[in-house]
């Protein structure tokens, strides 16, 4: 079971796997990825507002409109609730930080409001990419403090962390 009911998105269980096999390609090919960590801004907010099966419809939207956004060769895993992990190889710094700005706009700029009147929903990003030496942990931590970041600066918007 690598696959997330709700979203269709690789699930955490995927993504446990996968990272180990990134981390060792990138030791021995040396191509470069970034992880890109994504949390709905203010999510139990909307849910309390707007109910949890609004709530699970709005974790379905985004989730596709991510995959409709990235490349067909990146991939998008179910971290946990409301936060997803975006696995893109081949991405540079600022590659990575063009690409998720695109995903955050088009998350910002979906009509929200058709879903449920006065919904508005965001997101925060949080950036790194591999480096030498790096591990599962360390990679994935780097992106995670990005995100806390972008959390702390005002939300919706993308942070990297070298
Ligand atoms: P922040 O901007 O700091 O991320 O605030 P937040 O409210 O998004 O963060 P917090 O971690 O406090 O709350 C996450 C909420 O996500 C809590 C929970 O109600 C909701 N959530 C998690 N998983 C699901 C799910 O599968 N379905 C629904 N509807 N809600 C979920
Ligand atoms: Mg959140
Ligand atoms: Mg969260």
């Amino acid at each position: 079971a690598l696959i997330d009911n709700l979203t269709g998105a690789f699930n955490r269980n995927a993504y446990n796997i996968e990272i180990v096999r990134f981390i060792k390609e990138f030791e021995r090919y040396k191509h470069p990825f970034a992880i890109v960590v994504l949390d709905i801004d203010h999510f139990k907010n909307v849910n309390d507002t707007y109910g949890h099966a609004k709530g699970d419809e709005i974790l379905k939207i985004v989730a596709a409109l991510v995959k409709s956004t990235i490349r067909e060769t990146d991939k998008i895993f179910r971290y946990g609730g409301e936060e997803f992990v975006i696995w893109m190889p081949k991405m540079e710094t600022n590659n990575a930080i063009q690409a998720s700005d695109k995903i955050r706009r088009v998350i910002e700029g979906q009509n929200w409001n058709a879903i449920a009147k006065g919904l508005e929903v965001t997101a925060s990003f949080g950036i790194s990419c591999v480096k030498e030496s790096d591990t599962t942990t360390t990679v994935f931590n780097r992106a995670d403090k990005a995100l806390y970041s972008s959390k702390n600066n005002g939300r919706n918007q993308v942070s990297f962390e070298k």
